[in-house]
């Protein structure tokens, strides 16, 4: 007797229909994540829209709420939270999120693509951007539509003669916006930027501190934009601008001949018009000119008249490993990155955390994998910064605040295992706060939800470098205000008793005449100048190095 098997079902989904069901791999798992992903994800939007054009942003987020949704199910609890019994969580609610910003606007022939067709954006190219998979807005809006299964609203214009208003839904099964209406309005004054709006299911008051957070810390690495956030009990939060001077934009490059593998050769194929080997190289490969290129061709025994379309599968698997291995290719250029630089990154540290000392550092280019890369650093130390018992640790990875999974983060890593605080005066309970930023045409993160970096050898070492830069400012400084406040003591002690001394010795020796003890003072106190000695750093952290 068989007993009959059940049958296999196949069947294809799409992008949307695959985030859809793995919402949580792009950071919206549950009603607390939603509202902080798909507030940050808007935001940073907004943000790269404005710094393509080097527009100082305005941006402005709004969070109201529409009505309450009973609930059956308990939240899933908060990373570090315990599990509560279940329970119906109050505070999930339904929410319109609005963000709106002066940035370049979406032409309007893109509008509902861009906004409701998951991997569909204009940040592909090889350059650094906060966006990267064509996915965070929408997956904000797309989370939106099947919590409250109601349009969003997308507002455009790029500054031209008209407004264009779009009412869109995204065909989860199909991956396809559908547009419920659309609208042409006058441009009178010129406005250029975005208006996004749609409603949203969430839980705002788990999210709050995560949120609040973020936007302290993008306001730290972004000193030149304004944003403002209304919550939704109509708290204005405000972060202003302490300079209107931005950060180069980014810039598109080619690939580098270390970072590329056989399937971008082949798409590299499909398109040249190189008719051999040699303008092939040229044309679409990163700081390969004439002289390299034949100095590879040579020691690759690759024919240099030969037509690139011609090459076959075998051949391009061997062009490919030959490029990983050839030595003579020079390495990515930088000024495609477009880090803080160390003025803004001390304007921001400045605004938001209001120290005593800062040191920043941007350390200079280097790569991973053919990808360029930089990584920058400051320090901070007491005034308002808190006294925590540990370190505090802000991480951004293109001026993006990375907020969850420290520990398993590369920075953290380094100044939790690799510094060795005690050569920097530097004290569990000293008030330190540590300021990392790495920007790169890819960032080596460990997930799709963008949170913690990868510990590439390459990006650790530079890393390391920036921190004991920093650390070797503060610790000079340190030396030297412990050594002034000794002074300070030994000289009040002089002064303290000096005079009685002189009073005493001259009755002693029975003058009427006391002797007069400034000059005296005065030079203890430049001999105390004098002496001031700087820490001696470099051995020591070599020694570390060899340990
Ligand atoms: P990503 O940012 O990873 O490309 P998104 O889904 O967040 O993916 O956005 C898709 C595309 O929509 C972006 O690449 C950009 O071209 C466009 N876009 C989104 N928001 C804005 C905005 N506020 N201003 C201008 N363009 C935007
Ligand atoms: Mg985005």
């Amino acid at each position: 007797m068989s007993t009959s098997r059940p049958k296999e079902v196949f069947q294809e989904i799409s992008p949307a229909d695959f985030f859809y069901r793995n919402r949580d791999i792009a950071g919206f798992s549950n009603p607390s994540r939603a509202i902080y992903s798909a507030i940050r994800e808007l935001t940073e939007n907004s943000l790269d829209a404005c710094e393509v054009h080097q527009i100082p942003p305005d941006i402005y987020v709004r969070l109201s709420v529409e009505g309450e949704t009973p609930q059956l199910v308990s939240a899933p609890p908060e990373e570090g939270e315990e599990e509560e019994e279940a329970k119906p969580f109050p505070g999930v609610r339904t929410y319109t999120l609005r963000v709106a910003d002066n940035g370049s606007g979406v032409p309007a022939e893109f509008i509902p693509s861009a906004f409701g067709q998951i991997l569909y954006g204009s940040k592909y190219q090889m350059r650094q951007m906060r966006g990267t998979f064509g996915l965070g807005g929408k997956m904000a809006i797309l989370y939106g539509q099947i919590t409250t299964h109601r349009p969003a609203k997308i507002t455009s214009s790029t500054g031209n003669d008209k407004i264009h208003v779009f009412e869109i839904m995204t065909d989860i099964q199909k991956n396809r916006p559908i547009i419920l209406g659309s609208d042409k309005l006058e441009n009178e004054r010129g406005w250029h930027g975005t208006i996004v709006e749609f409603s949203i299911e969430g839980d705002y008051i788990r999210a709050m501190p995560k949120l609040l957070e973020y936007f302290k810390q993008t306001a730290m690495v972004t000193p030149y934009a304004n944003v403002t956030f209304v919550d939704p009990d109509g708290r204005l939060y405000r972060f202003i601008r302490a300079t209107t001077k931005m950060p180069q934009p980014p810039k598109e490059i080619l690939p580098h001949p270390y970072g590329v593998d056989v399937e971008t050769i082949r798409r590299i194929i499909n398109v040249t018009d190189a008719e051999d080997m040699m303008d092939f190289l040229t044309t679409h490969f990163h700081r390969v000119g004439k002289s390299i290129a034949k100095r590879f061709l040579d020691a690759t025994e690759i024919d240099p008249a030969e037509n690139p379309t011609e090459l076959k599968p075998q051949e391009i698997v061997s062009l490919v490993q030959a490029m990983k291995n050839f030595g003579g290719f020079l390495p990515p250029d930088a000024s495609v990155l477009s880090p803080l630089g160390e003025d803004l990154l001390e304007a921001g540290i400045k605004k938001e955390l209001n120290p005593e000392f800062i040191a920043v550092e941007t350390r200079k280019p280097s790569a991973y994998s053919g990808f360029p890369f930089i990584v920058e650093a400051g320090i901070a130390y007491g005034g308002d910064v808190p006294r925590t018992g540990s370190i505090l640790l802000f991480r951004f990875a293109n001026r993006i605040p990375l907020l969850y999974d420290e520990a398993s983060d590369v920075t953290y890593k380094v100044i939790h295992t690799t510094m060795n605080w005690n050569r920097y005066k530097v004290a569990q309970d000293t008030p330190l706060a540590l300021v990392i930023h790495i920007c790169s045409t890819k960032i080596p993160y460990k997930t799709v939800g963008k949170e913690f970096i990868a510990d590439r050898p390459e990006v650790e070492k530079e890393i390391l470098k920036a921190v004991r830069e920093v650390s070797r400012k503060l610790a000079s400084y340190l030396t030297r205000k412990e050594s002034i406040e000794r002074e300070r003591k030994r000289i009040d002690v002089f002064s303290r008793y000096l005079p009685k001394i002189a009073r005493f010795s001259t009755e002693l020796a029975g003058r009427k005449k006391e002797p007069d003890i400034n000059p005296l003072l005065r030079s203890l106190i430049r001999y105390a100048k004098e002496t001031r000695k700087r820490p001696r750093l470099d051995e020591e952290e070599e020694r570390d190095d060899n340990q």
